[in-house]
């Protein structure tokens, strides 16, 4: 049954499933369109959630074109979600009604295994429920993302978003954010590391800002000539046309860690060598085959390559402090629902800058 923590708000009456809209696909090669479905009644550890803002991820164009296989129809994509409670299951105590929280790339897990208990449940031994394209672990129905007027989560995935945020600009911090911040921290980036960051998009330039934040030495390197003084304005100290041969030359074993956000397959060498002494590349951006690459790239000054999957939910929780505490934030471009498609067509041609936002806080 579903109560109400805000003794201002009245009760929701019988908890029964809610009628939602969203925008999704039913076939790889069909636009983004609108659908409407239910989201299930709470239970007792649920909360349900009127999203204000979602951020648009490549992964949500990957996963409704059909990159990584077939998904489950209609896909529903949005995995950058802010919004405020609006019913809490009556056994939620860490979130009221009207609280602003956040959503990302997972919304439930075993909560028992080794690796949930170290917060880890992205590694869920059981596998993590993911907001979008993931069967529900009690009912097996695929679950819908961000790009609907509403949600509802098991409690412990739904982050606090800290007081003074600008909720409007706070969604692309739930993937972007929290898949650049944990393999920095992971690797202990500080103000001695020299950090490069590979790809001006979504990701990429959260990592500029985080690294600059955590006091690294960041440069960028870019496919794009032009990307180059918005990297040094987002705090990149140097950059590099990754095109341009003499210039990757001149910057062989320069670098202490590498994150890679690229979201293609592609060749690696030309990257690995730019890592000096045990220097270490992560790749976060390409989940599809990889060419192969020459083992004296790795072996010859002892490099690592390596990957990083989000983040748990305790340092995503981390992070969106850190970025409270650092006034750190996405640059957003707002969009309506019905420009998603237009959206997607500009993300594959490598024109945003450098993530898109759908602006649900005047409805959908
Ligand atoms: P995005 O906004 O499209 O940015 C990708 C950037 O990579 C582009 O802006 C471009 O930057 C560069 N790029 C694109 N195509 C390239 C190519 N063929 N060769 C070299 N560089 C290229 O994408 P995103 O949202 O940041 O996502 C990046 C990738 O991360 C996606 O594949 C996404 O699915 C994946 N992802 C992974 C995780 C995880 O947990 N590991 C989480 C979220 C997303 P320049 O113009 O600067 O070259
Ligand atoms: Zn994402």
């Amino acid at each position: 049954m579903a109560t109400t923590a805000d003794p201002q708000s009245t009760t929701q009456g019988a908890n029964q499933p809610t009628p939602a809209k969203g925008w999704g696909t039913y076939a790889s090669d069909q636009p983004l369109q609108p659908i409407e479905f239910e989201r299930r009644a709470l239970r007792p550890d649920d909360v349900s959630i009127k999203i204000t803002y979602a951020g648009i991820c490549h992964s949500d164009l990957h996963t409704v074109r059909g990159d990584w296989g077939e998904p489950a129809r209609p896909a529903i994509p949005g995995h950058e979600i802010v919004g405020r409670v609006t019913a809490i299951g009556s056994e939620v105590t860490r979130h009221r009604v009207g609280d602003l929280v956040a959503v990302g790339c997972m919304v439930d897990s075993c909560m028992t295994c080794d690796q949930c208990l170290d917060g880890w449940e992205v590694f869920c031994r059981e596998g993590c429920t993911q907001t979008y394209n993931s069967p529900d672990r009690h009912t097996g129905e695929n679950t819908k993302g961000g790009y609907t007027d509403h949600i509802v989560v098991r409690d412990h995935f739904v982050l606090k978003v800290p007081d003074g945020m600008d909720e409007a600009r706070v969604a692309p911090l739930l993937c972007a954010g929290i898949t650049t911040y944990s393999p920095l921290r992971q690797y202990n980036v500080g103000p001695t590391t020299k950090v490069a960051v590979v790809g001006l998009g979504g990701l990429g330039h959260m990592g500029v800002k985080l690294a600059a934040a955590m006091g690294a030495h960041v440069t960028m390197i870019t496919t794009t000539p032009s990307k180059g003084e918005d990297a040094r304005a987002l705090g990149a100290h140097d950059v590099i046309i990754s095109t341009d041969a003499e210039q990757m030359q001149a910057a062989a074993t320069r670098f202490d860690f590498i994150l890679n956000t690229i979201p293609v397959s592609h060749e690696i060498d030309g990257y690995l060598h730019l890592l000096g002494r045990s220097g270490r590349m992560v790749i976060v951006g390409a989940l599809t085959p990889m060419p192969g690459f020459v083992g004296a790239s790795l072996i010859w000054w002892n490099r690592a390559v390596g990957g990083s999957a989000i983040g748990g939910i305790p340092e995503t929780q981390e992070m969106l402090d850190f970025c409270a505490a650092e006034d750190i934030y996405p640059e957003v471009e707002f969009i309506r629902m019905n420009q998603v498609n237009e959206a997607y067509e500009r993300l594959l041609k490598n024109d945003v800058r450098y993530r898109f936002v759908i602006d649900m806080s005047h409805g959908l």
